[in-house]
């Protein structure tokens, strides 16, 4: 249960509920509450025009989106994916039978190691399913260059990619497709929600017939469907949500920008340097506390702010490949994957979100900084 007084790693932001009102009332009206409705289809149109897409594939969740992803592409065999992530990426895999081989990540961005992809490749990959990791661009052009060479297809999981753009293109139109998520502890919220993005108008119609259990007619069945519609109610929500945020991103930037002046020269945290010519969305402010310098553990900080009724994550730790389920893979031993288990065990992410306020960035700062001072 949520507390009053405590400070959670986010908060969602909600639409206006006249407003909401407002459209329910036209959904109570032409009694369309599902199927590909008015506000289904002008929701899919605005967000594809907001985020500067080909297009766009309502889902339920990001989850199902993923999973509906791989089926839509025949994806089968082995698939290179990242173990620093949220469980849900590799889980789209083993749902869809595939085998996931894990790959090492940079330190300096999260992601996926394009260098360490190479070798792992086997006559069964058939493709790489990167991460964006709090909306840090991965290394595109190299990972392409591998998938054209060996014929492989790029699934990218954009969960925390929503807006982001790298030299003025969406990072999104990157890939065979990308997979969004709108769920609640995303900074586009639909309570739940996810989409699809391609540039290919033909897989955009497959993934439409997938996640409405393959019809591609009354009478057509195209393949193992699904049902991971977004209805009428949800759409209307996202509808209003595409109205504030801009300003959501803008409010989160600022947060970023205190945090990040508040917490330089304290030894031992480290910050991830921020691209240039990138806009990012600022969804998640991950710190790293490095034992040594530092003087305590990442889970000692994490402890002292609980008790002060401050929940930061520590995501991604742990690791996807640590799990009971994934831990017995080749690919999923400790000594293949030395970056990522050291940002595990480093990572702290501090509460962020439009409505947090500025004393309380300062109280969490002042947290951190009695922690490092009193190891001196
Ligand atoms: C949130 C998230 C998902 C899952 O999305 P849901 O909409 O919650 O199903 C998948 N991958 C990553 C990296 C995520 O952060």
């Amino acid at each position: 249960m949520k507390k009053k007084g405590n400070i959670y790693v986010t908060e969602p932001s909600l639409p206006d509920l006249e407003e909401y009102t407002e459209l329910l009332k036209t959904i109570w009206e032409s009694k369309q509450i599902t199927n590909n409705g008015e506000l289904h289809k002008r929701f899919e149109q605005e967000l594809q025009q907001y985020l500067n897409v080909k297009h766009i594939s309502l889902f339920s969740n990001g989850t199902l989106a993923l999973m509906t992803a791989l089926k839509a592409l025949r994806i089968t065999g082995e698939v290179i994916t990242t173990p620093y992530s949220f469980v849900a990426t590799t889980h789209s895999l083993h749902w869809n039978g595939i085998k996931p081989v894990f790959c090492d990540i940079n330190p300096h961005d999260g992601n996926i190691n394009p260098d360490k992809i190479e070798a792992l490749i086997t006559p069964q990959t058939t493709a790489i399913m990167p991460v964006h990791v709090y909306g840090n661009p991965c290394d595109n052009e190299k990972i392409q260059r591998i998938a054209d060479v060996y014929g492989l297809k790029i699934i990218y999981d954009a969960a925390h990619a929503f807006g982001v753009e790298k030299g003025n293109e969406s990072i999104l139109n990157w890939g065979d497709l990308s997979v969004l998520s709108f769920h609640a502890t995303k900074t586009f919220n639909t309570v739940e929600g996810g989409a699809i993005v391609t540039k290919d108008e033909k897989l955009k119609k497959r993934l439409d017939y997938f996640k409405n259990f393959g019809f591609a007619n009354e009478t057509t069945v195209i393949g193992y469907g699904i049902n991971a519609k977004m209805n009428e109610l949800i759409s209307a929500y996202g509808l209003l949500q595409l109205h504030d945020v801009d300003k959501n991103i803008i409010l989160r930037k600022e947060k970023t920008q205190l945090y990040r002046q508040l917490l330089q020269n304290i030894k031992g945290i480290r910050l991830l340097d921020e691209m240039e010519d990138v806009r990012y969305n600022y969804t998640y402010f991950p710190v790293f506390i490095e034992n040594k310098q530092f003087g305590k553990s990442r889970d000692s900080v994490y402890e002292e702010l609980k008790q002060n009724g401050i929940y930061a994550r520590r995501y991604f730790y742990p690791l996807i490949s640590d799990f009971p389920a994934y831990r017995g893979l080749p690919s999923a031993q400790k000594e293949h994957l030395p970056e990522a288990g050291n940002m595990a065990r480093q990572v702290l992410c501090l509460p962020l979100y439009a409505d947090l306020e500025n004393r309380s960035i300062e109280r969490i700062v002042e947290i951190i900084r009695r922690n490092a001072e009193t190891t001196k």
